[in-house]
């Protein structure tokens, strides 16, 4: 039985700079009463992403920024309590957009069923949904390594990072991690099994680091962060390297218009193919996606950490949190209980 009110999250003002948590509002508001032909999902699990931050600008992109006042939208993994619909029925796990809040009603357009294939359903947010996806498409369609090539990889413990590299090492590449703290690199090195990886904060130039780690070039440089990232690959690729641009996070919370790479001119020199790519783009690729990562999963070749923050009221604190590194693999929010033990 659904509660009368549920609790949602709003965005309250448009962030400038690192949000805060007081540009977010947390509101009581009743539970929707699902018309014939919706349902009623009471969201379990949600996550928090980077380009949620580009939606909180006022400005033209290619998703319609959040509007104030209303609640945010984004991935969840929910369970089916009322059904006045054929499709889906009460019981039913589901991923949605429309995460940010405990309750809400939907006439399925939108709703993916979600079976427990060897994983949790709150995979589907992660290894199994869109940023496995985005790691998938963006490494082997985009950045399209051969065994034997060398790959860096910014950001390479979180969700997609994580991903790209563990793709990279069944291609046979050799695959070089940046991450932000000792503990992401040990677990780089340990459980996703890459060549190498390193602390970017504790290095002093990260171009010299960069030419320690890959001696020889790079041949394929996945970009999350942009900055001074795109500036130590550019000097480090090998002659026609590809750099993946997948995102740019270092540059979300600029304020003001953050500098270039000064080095862009390497991209003449060495006859580099930069291509930017969203993940949108490429749902023609999600069959043979769940195929390969269910049986990577099953053969134990892609493994994945998450970092749960617990309660709805939670979930600013857990978006900030990615700007700061505080996730290793993908970050979720908990927003309910899992009665009867959500697979
Ligand atoms: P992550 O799980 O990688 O979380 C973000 C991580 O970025 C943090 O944990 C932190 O790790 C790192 N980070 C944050 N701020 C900085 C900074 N200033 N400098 C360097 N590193 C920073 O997020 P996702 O895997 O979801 O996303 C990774 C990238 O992929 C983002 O840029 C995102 O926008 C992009 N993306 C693009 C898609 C597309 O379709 N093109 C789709 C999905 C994601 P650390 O401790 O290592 O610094």
């Amino acid at each position: 039985m659904a509660p009368r009110v549920h609790r949602e999250i709003r965005l309250k003002r448009r962030p400038v700079g690192i949000p805060t948590e007081a540009d977010f509002e947390i509101a009581e508001t009743p539970v929707p009463e699902p018309s014939e032909g919706e349902v009623l999902v009471r969201n379990i699990y949600m996550s928090v992403d980077p380009y949620m931050r580009g939606r909180m600008i006022e400005r033209k992109s290619y998703m319609p920024p959040f509007e104030l006042g209303k609640p945010l939208e984004g991935g969840c993994v929910g369970q089916v309590v009322e059904s006045r619909q054929g499709k889906l029925s009460v019981g039913q796990y589901v991923l949605g957009m429309q995460g940010w809040r405990e309750y809400y009603v939907s006439d399925g357009s939108g709703l993916m069923p979600v079976q427990p294939a060897g994983a949790p359903v709150r995979a589907y947010l992660g290894v199994l949904g869109m940023p496995g996806l985005t790691a998938y498409v963006g490494l082997l369609d985009i950045g399209k390594p051969e065994a034997g090539n060398t790959i860096f990889v910014a950001a390479a413990a979180g969700a997609v990072g994580s991903v790209v590299c563990q793709i990279g090492k069944i291609r046979g590449c050799r695959v070089v991690g940046s991450a932000g703290s000792d503990e992401k690199v040990r677990w780089l090195l340990e459980e996703a099994r890459v060549d190498a990886a390193f602390n970017y904060k504790a290095v002093g130039s990260l171009t010299q680091e960069l030419e320690r780690r890959c001696p020889d070039g790079v041949d394929v440089y996945f970009e999350n962060v942009g900055g001074e990232h795109l500036e130590a690959a550019l000097d480090n690729m090998k002659q026609h390297g590809r750099i993946v641009l997948c995102g740019m996070i270092s540059r979300y919370n600029s304020a003001q218009p953050a500098p270039g790479p000064w080095n862009l001119f390497q991209a003449v020199a060495k006859r580099l193919t930069l291509r930017g790519f969203l993940v949108g783009d490429h749902l023609g690729r999600v069959g043979s996606f769940a195929s390969d990562m269910g049986r990577w999963i099953a053969e134990g070749k892609v493994r994945w950490r998450e970092t749960i923050v617990d309660g709805i009221e939670n979930a600013p604190a857990a978006f900030i949190g990615l700007f700061k590194g505080e996730n290793i693999g993908k970050m979720l929010v908990r927003i309910g209980p899992e009665p009867g033990g959500c697979p």
